[in-house]
């Protein structure tokens, strides 16, 4: 599948910026644990936090192909990086771009890509609420002109450097999926307590928390969309966010990839006349391509204006899997050397691994795709 010429240069553009200003502070930003605010400042000082807004909102206007190709290269030199700027895009901006009225997307969306006030964050999934998203049990109830929310969140990516984000809350008393409905909130908003971080196994930089939602008073102007449609808005959202979790995987595969060649050419090189090790280094090229392939292909359904519910899942699921197994045979090629942190393969190994759980579980793709092979074969 080839890129087009501007795609090309732009995924050129992308390696060497993240080669000079990512990859450099990878291992530290894991080291401390801590937001990378340096590197993220640089990432808004190319626009790279309003990849997915048009540009009269501020943003860049990318197509989902080049959007795909950036949180691939910025994955493949830090994950951290990545899934923050892919939770932002896809999770934080785009709700603002697909459902804010004018007046919400002037008041939020320049900012937002801007990035000067913070970031944006989604928070859907509850500590009883995920994989069974219409089991939401944070409410919100009418008072006048207002909402008031009540209940918590938990997992939420980039829920501490956030200016605002957007969150569900059943509003009907309604079973099930309807009933839902959508929010944004300030950071700032009294009752809306912004909790503890994570102490995560990967990813370390990125940060993650739970929220909770004690009395909050959200003016009715807060709403996003028209009330009932938050289950509707983030299955959207979720299909276009399994494309950037798709491209963070691909991104961590490849730079596992890249990092056990480079160490087998330079220091063993006789692995690299094992034919057992050149058929695993063939397989894992293969699987990469594979999934890129994947990937691009739902992006361009996307760009396309097509249904790609289904294609996202495969391309979320098939990158998630090969990505951990290239990582895990990267660190067995390698040997004792991969398990020490001078190698960032001990670290993509434990970065990789969210993505086969977050925006959706392995099990939960293979649902999706399962229900649309069943619905084919009766039709
Ligand atoms: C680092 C990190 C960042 C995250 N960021 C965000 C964020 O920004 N915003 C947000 O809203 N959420 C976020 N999440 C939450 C994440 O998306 C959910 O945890 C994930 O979708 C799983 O949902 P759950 O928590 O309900 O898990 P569960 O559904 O409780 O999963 C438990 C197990 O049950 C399996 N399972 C559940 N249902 C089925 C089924 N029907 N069939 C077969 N198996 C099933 C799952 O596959 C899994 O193996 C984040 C999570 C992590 C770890």
């Amino acid at each position: 599948m080839e890129l087009t010429d501007k795609q090309t240069q732009f995924q050129q553009e992308m390696r060497e910026f993240c080669e000079q200003e990512i990859e450099p502070n990878a291992a530290q930003i894991d080291r401390d644990g801590e937001f990378p605010a340096d590197v993220i400042n640089k990432v808004a000082d190319r626009g790279l936090l309003g990849m997915v807004a048009p540009k009269e909102w501020g943003g860049l206007g990318l197509d989902t192909v080049s959007y795909a190709i950036a949180v691939e290269e910025i994955s493949r030199a830090c994950g951290s990086t990545g899934i923050t700027v892919a939770a932002h895009n896809s999770l934080g901006v785009m709700p603002m771009v697909l459902f804010a009225n004018d007046k919400q997307k002037n008041e939020y969306l320049a900012l937002l890509c801007s990035g000067k006030d913070g970031l944006c964050s989604f928070g859907l999934t509850e500590p009883d609420a995920g994989s069974d998203a219409g089991a939401t049990k944070t409410t919100g109830v009418r008072d006048g002109d207002d909402w008031i929310i009540n209940g918590g969140k938990c997992f939420i990516t980039n829920a501490g450097v956030c200016k605002a984000l957007v969150i569900t809350a059943k509003t009907q008393k309604i079973q099930g999926s309807r009933g839902i409905s959508s929010f944004i909130i300030d950071r700032d908003t009294p009752g809306f307590v912004i909790g503890k971080k994570e102490n995560k196994m990967g990813l370390r930089g990125s940060d993650t928390r739970e929220l909770s939602f004690e009395n909050v008073r959200l003016p009715a102007t807060k709403m996003l969309g028209n009330e009932g449609e938050g289950f509707k808005q983030f299955m959207i959202i979720l299909d276009g966010g399994r494309i950037s979790i798709g491209a963070m995987a691909l991104g961590l595969a490849q730079g596992a990839y890249d990092s056990c060649l480079k160490y087998i050419r330079e220091n063993r090189k006789s692995l690299i006349n094992s034919q057992a090790v050149q058929f695993q280094l063939a397989d894992m090229h293969v699987k990469i391509q594979c999934a890129r392939h994947l990937i691009l292909h739902a992006s361009r359904l996307e760009d396309a204006n097509q249904t790609f519910s289904v294609e996202s899942a495969m391309a979320k699921l098939y990158a998630s899997e090969i990505g951990t197994e290239v990582a895990r045979t990267a660190m067995q090629i390698v040997g004792p050397d991969a398990y020490s942190s001078e190698l960032p393969l001990e670290r993509i190994y434990r970065d990789v691994r969210l993505c086969e759980v977050g925006e959706g579980t392995s099990e939960i793709q293979r649902l999706v795709i399962a229900r649309d092979i069943i619905k084919c074969d009766l039709s």
